[in-house]
């Protein structure tokens, strides 16, 4: 560092202030502010850059969180105090450029650093006792339980607990220990007539999923042979909890709440525009301005935040079908292609920050070409594009209770009836609980319609389909 003396560079703004300045700034609430208008401070000169870089240093050392980077493996030894810091308060991947999971997740297990839903299981994939336990041998000899307690597990205990949630309800939790699969892939060995390793694979290499794979910690040693299950089940999980909601319920949402939660996470992940709810209702009328392009048979398939184009953490197997490390964990195909699709939309909202609101440029940016076209198309859609605000439309939408998929059912400038056609319903067995919503703006107001039905077969084996309730919400 040159000089800390403002004089030397003509100004007078003390340093002492400058800090002060800078120490309000930090917001963390999930959004790229208070990064931006750090680093915004620190390029304003090389004295600013300097100050700055000096305050970023003291406050990764004071801060237990931002301190743990210093200790954490693997990362860049090349990265300056200053970017660790923007990193930390902006909530992006310690490794990369995404998001980091949202703030209500908090940081990883062991070392509270702020990850993406990607480099958390590539970097720091952890396995669960019960998982060692169901694939593992202990070797003749080793006590393992003796052998676990040696290492450091992020939770103790497997226990089923009763716990009192906020609500005064009493829930049982299953506590599940995890440890750091680098932990514990020193003491295995595949070769069963290895006699040194402590632990040795008993089971067949399978090709099923594991929730450990996308460090679902929450689901410790499940399995599922569908690809999509896990990616699918959690950016759920993850989408209702970070909007508020109770994750229980999850499958009886209504479709719009649904859908809105999906966007609000999309948002958060990709949207440099995105904040947080300030109220605890959901934003209805933000909810509208952004789906109302895309509420039309010809666009609502390809809306980016939809269950089926979400970008969905890849899996990171590091057992099956062969052990890997680090680096063949960072080469896997899976991992590339996520985060090449994710630095796109990211380069998409620099290009067009309205982007998500014009579905024609997004469908042509988002077919295989490069990030650089798809820039270039961006940037010639932003010159063109004209936003029409919808101040009288409708739209319909409908979902089977516990289908991820939301299904557009009809929309347009006029007052929409609820469509009870059985034939139009892709009813499969009875006892199906379907519900409905209209959602409409007129001039200001937002509002919803909700209608529910539950299926049942008559005398003939047909499907009937009997209305549960009709809800008026006004907003
Ligand atoms: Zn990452």
């Amino acid at each position: 560092m040159t000089s800390l003396d403002p004089e030397v560079y003509g100004t007078l703004l003390p340093a002492e202030l400058l800090c002060m300045i800078i120490e309000m700034l930090k917001i963390e609430d999930g959004t790229l502010r208070s990064s931006l208008s750090i680093l915004g401070l620190a390029l304003l000169s090389r004295w600013h850059y300097d100050v700055v870089s000096e305050w970023a240093s003291c406050a990764i050392n004071k801060e237990l969180c931002s301190n743990s980077y210093l200790k954490a493996p693997f990362l860049p030894q090349q990265m300056t105090r200053l970017t660790i810091i923007c990193k930390h308060l902006g909530w992006i991947c310690a490794y990369c450029n995404n998001k980091a999971r949202h703030p209500s997740w908090r940081g990883e297990f062991g070392t509270s650093l702020r990850l993406c839903h990607a480099c958390e299981p590539v970097y720091m994939p952890k396995i669960s006792l019960s998982r060692i336990k169901s694939i593992f041998d202990f070797a003749p000899g080793i006590d393992g339980v003796s052998l676990l307690e040696l290492l450091n597990p992020f939770r103790s205990g497997i226990t089923a607990e009763n716990v009192v949630m906020q609500n005064g309800i009493v829930e049982q939790v299953i506590r599940e220990r995890f440890y750091r699969w680098d932990e514990i892939q020193r003491l295995v060995s595949e070769d069963t007539t290895e006699t040194k390793a402590h632990l040795r694979l008993r089971t067949e290499p399978n090709e099923d999923f594991s929730s450990e794979e996308y460090c679902l910690t929450s689901h410790g040693n499940e399995t599922n042979k569908s690809a999509e299950a896990f990616p699918r089940f959690h950016l759920l999980i993850e989408a209702s909890n970070n909007g508020g909601m109770n994750v229980r319920g999850r499958d009886t949402y209504h479709p719009h709440i649904t859908d809105l939660l999906l966007l609000q996470e999309f948002r958060y992940r990709f949207d440099p525009t995105w904040h947080p709810e300030t109220s605890e209702e959901p934003n209805l009328a933000e909810y509208v301005h952004f789906v109302t392009p895309w509420a039309n048979a010809d666009n609502w398939n390809n809306r980016p935040w939809s269950m089926q184009n979400f970008p969905k953490a890849p899996r990171s197997a590091f057992i099956f079908p062969k052990f890997k490390n680090l680096e063949e964990r960072k080469a896997d195909p899976a991992y590339h292609e996520y985060q090449s699709t994710c630095a796109k939309i990211r380069a998409l909202f620099k290009a067009f920050p309205g982007i998500l609101r014009a579905p024609g440029v997004w469908r042509r940016c988002m077919r295989r070409v490069t990030i650089g076209d798809a820039v270039k198309i961006a940037a010639g859609g932003r010159k063109k594009w004209r936003g029409v605000p919808s101040f009288n439309f409708e739209f319909q939408l409908r979902k089977r209770d516990g289908d991820y998929d939301i299904e557009f059912v009809s929309g347009g400038n006029r007052k929409l009836e609820f469509v009870a056609c059985p034939e139009s319903f892709r009813i499969e067995t009875q006892g199906e609980h379907w519900q409905a919503n209209i959602v409409g703006v007129r001039g200001d107001q937002v509002y919803t319609l909700s209608k529910s039905w539950y299926t049942k077969q008559d005398y003939f084996g047909r499907f009937e389909l009997c209305e549960m309730d009709e809800l008026l919400q006004e907003t």
